[in-house]
């Protein structure tokens, strides 16, 4: 199995964005140290918006530069950066807190066409010439990447050939979110053309999908309950608060649903199993998904002791080194 363990690297979006050191340095470093270990390597999918934003700010130099260190250390250890695209951050104020107005700019299709078609060439260029490298995977901020034929000519322009953003089966449908996987391919990667969800033989570009789990609402009661009873173990290391999803916590506590693989938090708890199910369904590739600020002291525990157990026996893999 080629195992691509990604990490979408930002700080939160709703009313407290928690801090840089928190949600992004910290948490980090000790990702890098069990990689490190093992010499397996990640993809960081880098939310370029926030380093945007914040170039205006010069009280702001100190994180900005924290985090373009941490970026280059990224690169410098081997580990893969490509590009997330959260464009709210367009429309982000700085004073001593920001101020976002995830309104009606949470996603790229909020924009008027030519907008959108700037921001990804302005996001992809920063971060190319952050990093001396030219980035050519793509996962979209809050997963919202539909309607695809929005973004295939500027991807096809800019030369993103690959997205990382569909979970087959999802479904998130609220006032900022626009998230319809229910009728993607169940399978772990295969090309597209004008619709993530529709598989073309030799289309322009390959969906590597993130794994999928259903998830009993059992495990939900366990995920909420266990930050309030053990909030040393189970609380997100970055304290900041995610924007609101509608009724999906509701209804994930009352019925199963498909979610996405991932390292945060108490999710961490299934990466074997799912691991394990790939196996099962012979898929070749296994995509998790995960963020820094949702690490938890368990999640770390979770994810090192899984790249222990599995670097010998699957292939680590990043989409550089492909
Ligand atoms: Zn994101």
């Amino acid at each position: 199995m080629n195992i691509y363990l990604t990490f979408d690297y930002e700080l939160f979006f709703g009313e407290n964005t928690g801090t840089v050191q928190d949600c992004l340095i910290n948490p980090t470093a000790q990702l890098f140290s069990f990689a490190k270990q093992k010499d397996v390597h990640y993809t960081f999918f880098v939310d370029v918006g926030f380093l945007i934003a914040a170039e205006k700010y010069p009280e702001l130099n100190n994180d900005l530069n924290l985090v373009k260190n941490q970026v280059n250390e990224m690169v410098a250890l081997g580990h893969d950066v490509q590009l997330h695209i959260h464009p709210h951050w367009e429309k982000a104020t700085w004073d001593k807190v920001w101020s976002m107005n995830i309104n009606e700019s949470y996603k790229l299709s909020d924009f008027p066409q030519d907008e959108l078609v700037a921001i990804v060439r302005k996001y992809k260029t920063y971060l190319d010439e952050l990093i001396g490298k030219e980035t050519f995977v793509f996962r979209a901020g809050g997963w919202c990447i539909q309607p695809f034929s929005l973004l295939k000519n500027v991807f096809l322009e800019l030369g993103i050939t690959i997205d990382s953003t569909v979970f087959p089966g999802g479904y998130l449908q609220t006032k900022d979110y626009d998230v319809n996987f229910l009728k993607a391919p169940k399978k772990s990667k295969y090309q597209f053309e004008n619709d993530v969800c529709e598989e073309v033989e030799n289309g322009s570009f390959t969906e590597y999908s993130i794994a999928s789990y259903r998830y009993f609402p059992s495990f939900y009661w366990w995920l909420y309950g266990l930050g309030r009873i053990f909030p040393k173990r189970h609380k997100m290391l970055g304290k900041g608060n995610f924007i609101s999803q509608g009724g999906r916590k509701w209804s994930a506590l009352t019925s199963f649903s498909d979610y996405h693989v991932s390292t945060d938090g108490y999710f961490a708890k299934k990466l074997e199993a799912s691991l394990q199910k790939a196996i099962n369904l012979e898929h070749e590739e296994f995509v998790t998904i995960g963020h820094p600020k949702s690490c938890s002291v368990y999640s770390l525990i979770k994810t090192k002791q899984f790249i222990d157990k599995y670097h010998l026996v699957h292939h680590f893999k990043t989409f550089d080194r492909n």
